[in-house]
């Protein structure tokens, strides 16, 4: 299973905010759909990391706390 969060993380260049999935933000090198800026993965790195570990946080969290009914026990966080 292969995590495809969408994140929004601001461009360096434009202060644009490029949403896009989290594996997108690691590749070696991509460009800011709104300024065409050149990034790179370092650049997002330690936002990248953070983002990671809440995200596995999450996923544990629904792992351990199965609800008893699945269709009503969402919570809105
Ligand atoms: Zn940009």
């Amino acid at each position: 299973m292969t995590i495809e969060e969408h994140v929004a993380l601001e461009c360096p260049y434009c202060r644009d905010t490029i949403h896009r999935p989290l594996s997108w933000f690691k590749q070696p090198y991509f460009t800011c759909p709104a300024c065409g800026g050149g990034l790179t993965e370092n650049q997002f790195a330690p936002i990248v990391q953070d983002l990671e570990q809440a995200f596995e946080q999450t996923i544990d969290e629904m792992v351990q706390s199965k609800p008893a009914c699945g269709c009503c026990k969402k919570n809105a966080e």
